[in-house]
């Protein structure tokens, strides 16, 4: 490990750029342009920056001053299209950093324009795969069995079969740049390692390194848009900040890194969700940004006994404190929370913890999101069988709650949720 020998440009804000070109003697535009081949154009190192003049470029290499983007040194490519990216940083430290080249399926139903879109998108592929089965489908003469209606007139898909999804429908390019996605989600980490010790999770095994800047946190995306060589006024990315590291430990970094992708790079704020596993006096922070991506809980059981075996983070902040939060929590219009369920076998996964669930959350304005664990290496739990889902995912819809099951994305490559970890030093996964 070496120290980084400059600084880097990525992630400092506009009124600090201001100030290092004001210092080297050149005009405010030149922050405009600074901001353009950053953010915009995403380039690699300051010779690229041949609008400015050679002698600012060399007053800024002379200073200390570099580009800053991580390199990429590993990536790994699923049978479902997913990238797992394992990116340096000058330090030597690295992270990983997941492409999922047709959406993470997890923005279903949140009251945003993608979550409507990804709705319609499931219904499609009900449609499909009940028809190939020859099973009546939803508006089909016959009865349908995935789609109920609910009071406001809204269609809410139960997802029965989107779990057994036929991946080889995918086209065969998936992996490849010259795929181009409808709407591709990058899963961004905010720390190196982790520590909050969530017993299902492989990133709690590494412990927590070092925050990540705001600067490494916007680079992680920039690396992945050039490597699949995103135009971003032509390709739509979404955002999820649920990679390693709980981004409300690393806060003020990562709100600064919020502010330079929507106001920089060009991706609106609607397009992002964060993850917390539940800080809860940065919920009422988060609640009060100007700017702020949507707001998804990790929960993951549905009483203070069981979350505290599974996440001990709850000893400290409770349950009955962390939903306190989330009630008083201002969302938009139209926009709803979402609670992430990470089911395991036997622990979590009854019918008795989904009616804890109604219990907890009713009255909320809230999805649910379902994930079967993805199991992996020293990790003590099993996946639970798809009956246990479906029947864990019923009591909720049954209920009026609207929940998603998510297709594990990239599990073969451990790029799924929970799995990044370093996983080249615990099993063998070929590049
Ligand atoms: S689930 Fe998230 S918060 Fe929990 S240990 Fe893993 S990375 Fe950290």
């Amino acid at each position: 490990m070496s120290d980084p020998q400059y600084t880097e440009l990525l992630g400092l804000t506009i009124q600090q750029l201001t100030e290092i070109a004001e210092g080297l003697g050149q005009p405010g535009y030149r922050v405009r342009q600074l901001l353009d081949g950053l953010y915009r154009q995403r380039w690699l190192g300051l010779e690229q920056f041949t609008m400015l003049p050679l002698a600012f470029r060399q007053s800024l290499r002379e200073s200390g001053y570099a580009v800053g983007l991580p390199t990429i040194e590993k990536k790994f490519v699923s049978t479902d299209g997913t990238i797992r990216y394992l990116l340096a940083f000058a330090d030597g430290q690295s992270v990983e950093t997941v492409w999922m080249p047709d959406g993470d399926g997890g923005e279903a139903g949140d009251g945003s324009e993608d979550g409507d879109a990804e709705l319609r998108e499931q219904a499609l592929s009900h449609q499909h795969s009940a028809l190939s089965k020859g099973k009546p489908v939803p508006g089909s003469i016959g009865k349908g069995p995935s789609v109920s209606r609910i009071a406001s007139g809204q269609t809410r898909f139960r997802e029965l079969e989107t779990r057994n999804l036929k991946l080889e429908t995918l086209p065969q390019n998936a992996g490849s740049p010259s795929f181009r996605p409808q709407r591709a989600t990058i899963c961004v980490s905010s720390q190196v390692g982790c520590a909050v010790e969530c017993a299902f999770c492989m990133t709690a095994l590494l412990g927590l390194k070092r925050n990540l800047s705001a600067g490494e946190i916007v680079g992680q995306i920039l690396a992945v848009l050039n490597d699949q060589q995103v135009e971003m006024q032509r390709d739509r990315v979404n955002l999820v900040f649920m990679g390693q590291g709980e981004p409300f430990l690393n806060y003020d970094n990562f709100m600064q890194a919020v502010r330079l992708l929507v106001e920089a790079v060009g991706i609106p704020e609607s397009r992002m969700t964060v993850s917390t596993s539940g800080i809860v006096p940065r919920i009422a922070d988060f609640g009060a940004e100007p700017v702020r991506p949507k707001l998804a809980v990790s929960l993951n059981a549905p009483n203070e006994a069981l979350r505290t075996e599974i996440m001990p983070i709850t000893k400290k902040w409770t349950i009955e404190k962390l939903m306190a939060a989330l009630r008083e929590f201002p969302l938009r219009n139209r926009e709803r929370l979402t609670f992430e369920y990470v089911l395991l076998g036997g622990v979590n996964d009854g019918v008795q913890h989904a009616r804890e669930m109604v219990d907890l959350i009713r009255g909320l304005r809230a999805k649910v999101n379902l994930i079967a664990l993805n199991s992996g290496p020293e990790i003590p739990f099993s996946t639970p069988s798809d009956e246990r889902v479906l029947a864990f995912q019923n009591v909720l819809t049954r209920a009026g709650i609207s929940a998603f099951v998510r297709r594990p994305r990239g599990r073969d490559i451990y790029a799924a949720c929970g799995q990044l970890k370093h996983t080249t030093e615990l099993v063998q996964v070929k590049p």
